[in-house]
């Protein structure tokens, strides 16, 4: 049972570092950057970082009606709110006014948007879109996902759009229409113009609809995108087809020949010390008890917290420093599983079979040397060099308080701290 359970709490914490580290998100604009280069329709746009700059690229900027938009990586800006600004604005702002255009910018920048998909308290505005408005006619909702039920990618569509769509899914599921593509052969046309129509767009505008959905599956293959969402996905009264907000997931395997998306990466929203982590590829899941565990690989992980639980102690972070871990990389593990203020004990659990116990003792050693560690440390080696790497322990004239098995090193990494 205690397995099981802390399996949950393991898995659970993956998922939740999996949205912001596992699939990288960007900015909306950013991702309209992506789209217009894909020949997608978006409206033509700015990006701010304070109201001097607005102001100095509104002199070029001239449109019948414009909307401002807060950059955040949460959804639900229209019908969010400024915790700490102007009260009744929201994070899309739509005016014809030039000037007040450009108050709402100074307003929502600095400020912290609280939306259904953020936090509470909100999350902190950097930037701001600015955009051409059009005229809206129709919301509807189109977006492309990397889906395991299909093997492959599906395109969700409903001409119920602009709303949340797990509530239309709830209330109104028939609204909702699945076409799911086989990756080999692409989208065709025929389901692209399939598409358009489910999505209810007549005559000329369907033609523009059904090349737009053609446009994203290749924009949503070019970059290995997991996600490419488009709520609202509109007709306008002049009939146009925009994507007027676009969300794009990109899948993390991809990194390595997707650098120029995964350089955008401003790593809102994320733990600093998975950010950090993550620079020397390493896995950090952060949690709220008080015993730091350097350990290798994600079974040994779980075996670990879910023994500290059984001996009446509580995991703060595990640090998995996987199969072909550098002295370096120990170190910098070191370092970001005890720059926790909550951390009080650090305990270090490797099985070395791929990994040389030796490499670990010499990136401990060296951690401890460097970093002057004020809490108790316990480590347990086991398997390939561990002799030499007990020697080198031993030797290093650090208290360390030694394990023989998991049992003991937890009990004794628990017991430091009573
Ligand atoms: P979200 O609330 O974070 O999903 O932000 P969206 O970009 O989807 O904007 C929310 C809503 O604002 C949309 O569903 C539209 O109804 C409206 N909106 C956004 N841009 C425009 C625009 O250019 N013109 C008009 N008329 N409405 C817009
Ligand atoms: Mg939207």
């Amino acid at each position: 049972m205690q397995i099981l359970r802390h399996a949950g709490t393991f898995l659970r914490r993956t998922r939740l570092s999996q949205t912001s580290t596992r699939s990288l998100n960007l900015q909306e604009y950013q991702s309209k950057q992506l789209l217009d280069k894909h020949g997608c329709a978006v409206q033509p746009f700015f990006v701010a970082n304070d109201k001097a700059e607005a102001e100095k690229k509104f002199s070029e900027f001239n449109h019948y009606e414009y909307v401002v938009k807060a950059q955040i990586l949460a959804g639900g800006r229209g019908k969010g709110r400024f915790v700490d600004g102007k009260q009744g604005l929201g994070g899309v702002y739509i005016t014809e006014d030039k000037a007040k255009a450009l108050d709402s910018v100074g307003e929502m920048i600095g400020h912290h948007l609280e939306t259904k998909q953020t936090q509470k308290g909100g999350v902190l505005v950097e930037k701001v879109m600015v955009a051409e408005s059009v005229p809206i006619a129709r919301e509807t909702y189109l977006a492309i996902l990397m889906d395991r039920e299909f093997n492959g990618p599906v395109v969700v569509a409903s001409p119920a759009g602009g709303v949340d769509i797990e509530e239309v899914a709830e209330k109104t599921p028939e609204l909702i229409f699945k076409e799911p593509i086989d990756i080999h052969k692409g989208i065709t046309d025929e389901q692209c113009r399939k598409l358009a129509k489910d999505l209810k767009f007549e005559g000329d505008l369907q033609k523009k609809a059904a090349d737009q959905i053609k446009r994203l599956y290749e924009l949503f293959m070019a970059y290995d995108a997991t996600q490419v969402e488009i709520n609202p996905f509109v007709e306008t009264s002049d009939d146009r087809v925009f994507c007027m907000d676009a969300k794009l997931n990109f899948d993390d395997s991809a990194a390595y020949r997707q650098k120029a998306i995964f350089d955008m990466d401003n790593h809102e929203g994320q733990d600093e010390r998975e950010v950090e982590a993550h620079k020397y590829h390493l896995n950090y899941i952060g949690m709220d008890g008080n015993i730091a565990c350097l350990v290798n690989g994600a079974g040994l992980a779980m075996a670990t917290m879910d023994i500290i639980k059984l001996f009446g102690g509580s995991p703060a972070n595990f640090l998995d420093v996987g199969g072909t871990v550098t002295e370096d990389q120990v170190y910098q593990a070191f370092r970001i599983v005890t720059s926790d203020p909550a951390v009080k004990a650090v305990l270090v659990n490797i099985f070395g079979g791929i990994v040389n116990c030796a490499t670990i003792a010499n990136g401990v050693i060296k951690a401890c040397e460097r970093m002057n560690l004020s809490v108790p440390l316990v480590v347990r080696l086991e398997g390939t060099n561990v002799d030499e790497a007990k020697r080198l322990l031993r030797s290093s004239g650090l208290t360390i308080i030694t394990a023989d098995n998991l049992e003991d090193a937890a009990q004794k990494a628990v017991n430091s701290i009573a």
